[in-house]
């Protein structure tokens, strides 16, 4: 081939239409006045739009890397355009760029073999040739097409499978192994801490972990979510140390020791002594519980204030009802307006509780207020549940709302 060859213009216009395409489909990324992406801020792949064409163009115009000189992107895609072999050579680690480069090559292959054999046909030889040659005629090179036909849109590209799905505490062997101990401070560890633990269960893909079972601190009780069976009670009933108790009413040994822990904290700060009225009640005695408010107000405001058999946090064992006490104890409605109260309110996170039933979310958790009632779900998902600023176990863990039953 030489440049004396007639058909030379043409595999030329071919070639470089090529490698036109082959360029021109690779979508160059718009710069961000002032500011360059990290090689940590990489979007989230869109349709027509992969991470790894923007990596490919990043690479062929030197912008990957902020910390490196940047080059203005208009200059960048001129370099693109006048010096698209050089580009191609920096970027044949890219798959994408070597399947483009290998279309433009075999467009040039196909320009050369045909002209060859109209060539070669024209000057008389090759008895072969001649016939279907001849008898195109000069048609035939004006139909010799360049490239294999690309459309308009640009090559294919290739989609990137879709993310993986974020990682499950499920697959974790520690985790398991906890779950399956009833080690609910490891487990929540092995997740990767109680904020961790918390958007996996609220976001379902912790199948493993279930908010219905009573053995876990994380078990959600409400007029949605009966006990089963619905008589359950805990086997580790024991009566907090240290903390004045008007009944005999035990906990859970988790829950009865982190209250001894907040009551002697509060009575340190100096916001009193706290007591308490009622902690486990059994299936039994929550029937009498709430047929005693029944008697006295009727089905509907007993059913505000107090839970139904097998819906009551209190069987839980993870339940407990404050009072505070300076010299005599006062009652459940005292909570709200003392010391001790106020200081539940900041503090009680600190030690694995929260307020279960705030102000203002009786649509979601179906009570009025009661600043007395403290649930423990462990140090863990109570931090993680105050950083959060949430205000019900619901919203929580992403739970429907229950309002009634
Ligand atoms: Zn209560």
């Amino acid at each position: 081939m030489t440049p004396s060859d007639p058909t030379f213009p043409t595999r030329r216009a071919a070639r470089a239409e090529a490698e036109r395409r082959a360029t021109a489909a690779i979508p160059i990324p718009e710069p961000e006045p002032g500011r360059r992406r990290s090689t940590f801020e990489q979007p989230a792949p869109e349709a027509g739009h992969s991470a790894r064409e923007e990596r490919v163009a990043e690479e062929l115009t030197g912008t990957r890397g902020a910390e490196q000189t940047p080059t203005p992107d208009p200059l960048s895609r001129r370099a693109l355009r006048e010096k698209p072999r050089a580009a191609l050579g920096a970027a044949l680690g890219a798959p994408l760029l070597r399947r483009r480069l290998a279309v433009a090559v075999a467009g040039v292959v196909v320009v050369a073999a045909c002209a060859i054999a109209v060539g070669f046909a024209a000057s008389g030889g090759g008895q072969d040739a001649a016939g279907p040659a001849n008898a195109a005629g000069p048609d035939a090179v004006a139909s010799v097409q360049g490239p294999p036909a690309v459309p308009d849109e640009g090559l294919p590209v290739p989609t990137l499978a879709a993310a993986p799905a974020a990682a499950t505490p499920c697959d974790n062997p520690a985790f398991t192994a906890a779950l399956a101990a009833k080690d609910d401070g490891a487990a929540i560890a092995a997740a990767g801490g109680g904020a961790a633990f918390r958007d996996a269960v609220a976001s379902g893909i912790a199948p493993c972990v279930s908010l219905n079972d009573p053995t876990h601190q994380w078990v959600v009780v409400n007029k949605q979510r009966p006990y089963d069976p619905v008589d359950w009670r805990p086997d580790d009933l024991v009566m907090p140390d240290g903390v004045r108790a008007l009944e005999q009413s035990a906990m859970r040994s988790s829950a009865a020791k982190a209250l001894t822990t907040l009551v002697r904290a509060a009575d340190d700060a100096g916001a009193g002594e706290i007591g308490y009225l009622s902690a486990f009640r059994s299936y039994a005695t929550q029937q009498e519980t709430y047929a005693g408010r029944v008697a006295v107000g009727g089905v509907a405001a007993a059913d505000r204030e107090s839970a139904r058999a097998g819906f009551s946090e209190h069987q839980s064992g993870l339940a407990v009802d404050i009072v505070p006490c300076s010299g005599s104890c006062g009652s459940l409605d005292d909570v709200a307006g003392s010391s001790q109260g106020a200081w539940v309110r900041e503090h009680a996170w600190e030690y694995g509780f929260v307020i279960r039933y705030v102000d203002g979310q009786e649509s979601v958790s179906g009570y009025e207020p009661e600043a007395w009632h403290l649930r423990y779900i462990g140090p863990e998902l109570a931090q993680a549940y105050h950083d959060g600023g949430y205000t019900t176990l619901e919203a929580f863990f992403n739970l429907p709302a229950a309002p009634g039953y």
